[in-house]
C-alpha cells in the first residue's frame, strides 16, 4: 500500500463522505476508519464500501491511548485525517466537558500517538479538520480569513479552537507536519437530524413544529458535504505544510430563509398545498450566546489549489431532500431511542 491513512470520525456525517471518496479514488491507499460510534456515528453510512479491500474499520475512542498505539502499529499508519469530534453546539451548552474530553484531550492524545509513532516526521501528515466557528461572530460586513484572530464564543467552538492551537503547537514544538482546514456549515446526506436542515426535513415530513431560534435572523454559509470532502482531498495532497485553508460555499443564508425554502421544496415533493409546511414554523427562545453571522473567504484554497464548490445550493438542497425522502429507514433508525429523549429535553 502506498499510504495507510487513519481517518477518525469516519462513521459520522462528513467523515463518511471523506472515507468513501478516499476508498474509491485511491485503491492503493489503505483507509482505516477509526470511530467509537457515539450517537452521531453510524456504520450504515458506509454500507456501500464495507467489503472494499482497501477499507478497514477500527472501533476505538481517540482518548484510548493503548488502542490508538495498537491501531498505528497494526496498520502502520502513515498519515492522519482527524474528524472525530463532538460537533453539536447545543449539546456543548448542556455538557461542555464532553467537548473538552473528545475535541481537546482526544486530539492531543492522537497528536501524541502520531508524534511518538512517526520517527521520520517529514514523511507523514497530520491533517486536522476544523470549523469556521473558531473565528467568532461577524456582523453585517466582512469575511473570515485564515489570518482572522480566533474569538470562539461557544463551548463547541472553544474546544475546536483549542484543538487547532494544539495542532499548531505540535508542528512548532515537535516538528510534526500538519495542515488545518476551517470549513463553514455542511449539508447533505447522512447528517444527524439534530442539525437544522435534516431536522426540518424530518419534522415537515412528520407534520411536527419547525423550531427556529430567535427570529431566525442568524446567517450561515452552507456547503454541500461532498464538496467539503473534495476540498479535504485537495488539501491533503496539495496543501502546504503547516498552513491553514478556509473552505466555504460562497452561499450565505438566514436560518429563517433556509427553513422557508425547505418548506417550499417539501410542499412540492409531498404534493401538499403551497404554504402548508410553512405553518409549522415555530419561533423558540434563542440559543444562549448565538453567533450572528459566519462567512468564509475561501479565496486562498481557490487560488492556490483551484478548489471551488461543484454544486449550486439549489441543486445540492434538492439532492439532499431527495436523499432523506428516499432513506426513511436511515432516518427512522437514527431518530429512535436517544434522539427522542434529546429532542424532548431540548425543544419541549
Ligand atoms: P458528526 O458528529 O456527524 O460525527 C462525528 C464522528 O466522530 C461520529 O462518527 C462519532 O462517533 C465520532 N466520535 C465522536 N467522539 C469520538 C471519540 N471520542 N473517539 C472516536 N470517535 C468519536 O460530525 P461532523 O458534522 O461529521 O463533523 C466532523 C468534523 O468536521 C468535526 O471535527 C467538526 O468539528 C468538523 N466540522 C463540521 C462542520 C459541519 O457543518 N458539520 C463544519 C466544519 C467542520
Amino acid at each position: 500500500m502506498e499510504k495507510s491513512i487513519l481517518i477518525t470520525g469516519g462513521a459520522g456525517f462528513i467523515g463518511s463522505h471523506v472515507v468513501r471518496l478516499f476508498v474509491k479514488k485511491y485503491p492503493n491507499y489503505r483507509i482505516v476508519n477509526l470511530d467509537c460510534l457515539t450517537y452521531a456515528g453510524n456504520l450504515e453510512n458506509l454500507k456501500d464500501i464495507e467489503g472494499e479491500k482497501n477499507y478497514v474499520f477500527a472501533k476505538a475512542d481517540i482518548n484510548n491511548e493503548e488502542l490508538l498505539k495498537e491501531v498505528f502499529n497494526d496498520y502502520q499508519i502513515t498519515d492522519v485525517i482527524h474528524l472525530a469530534a463532538e460537533s453539536h453546539v447545543d449539546r456543548s451548552i448542556t455538557d461542555p466537558l464532553a467537548f473538552v474530553k473528545t475535541n481537546v484531550m482526544g486530539t492531543v492524545n492522537l497528536l501524541n500517538t502520531a508524534k511518538n509513532f512517526w520517527q521520520d516526521k517529514e514523511n507523514h501528515l497530520f491533517y486536522h479538520v476544523s470549523t469556521d466557528e473558531v473565528y467568532g461572530s461577524l456582523d453585517e460586513g466582512g469575511y473570515f480569513l485564515e489570518t482572522t484572530p480566533y474569538d470562539p464564543q461557544s463551548p463547541y467552538s472553544s474546544s475546536k479552537a483549542a484543538s487547532d492551537h494544539f495542532v499548531r503547537a505540535y508542528a512548532n514544538t515537535y516538528g510534526l507536519k500538519t495542515v488545518i482546514s476551517n470549513c463553514s456549515n455542511n449539508y447533505g446526506p447522512n447528517q444527524f437530524p439534530e442539525k437544522l436542515i435534516p431536522l426540518c426535513i424530518h419534522n415537515i415530513k412528520q407534520n411536527k413544529p419547525l423550531p427556529v431560534y430567535g427570529k431566525g435572523e442568524n446567517i450561515r454559509d452552507w456547503l454541500f458535504v461532498v464538496d467539503h470532502a473534495r476540498a479535504i482531498d485537495l488539501v491533503f495532497h496539495e496543501g502546504k505544510t503547516n498552513e491553514t485553508y478556509n473552505i466555504g460555499g460562497f452561499n450565505e443564508w438566514k436560518n429563517i430563509d433556509i427553513v422557508k425554502l425547505l418548506c417550499e421544496i417539501m410542499d412540492r415533493k409531498l404534493g401538499r398545498d403551497k404554504g402548508a409546511s410553512a405553518q409549522l414554523i415555530t419561533f423558540v427562545k434563542d440559543r444562549a450566546g448565538h453567533d450572528q453571522r459566519y462567512a468564509i473567504d475561501a479565496d486562498k484554497i481557490n487560488k492556490e489549489l483551484g478548489w471551488k464548490p461543484s454544486l449550486t445550493f439549489e441543486v445540492g438542497i434538492e439532492e439532499t431532500v431527495d436523499w432523506y425522502l428516499e432513506n426513511e429507514k436511515w432516518l427512522d433508525s437514527v431518530t429512535s431511542g436517544d434522539y427522542q429523549k434529546y429532542y424532548q429535553e431540548h425543544y419541549s
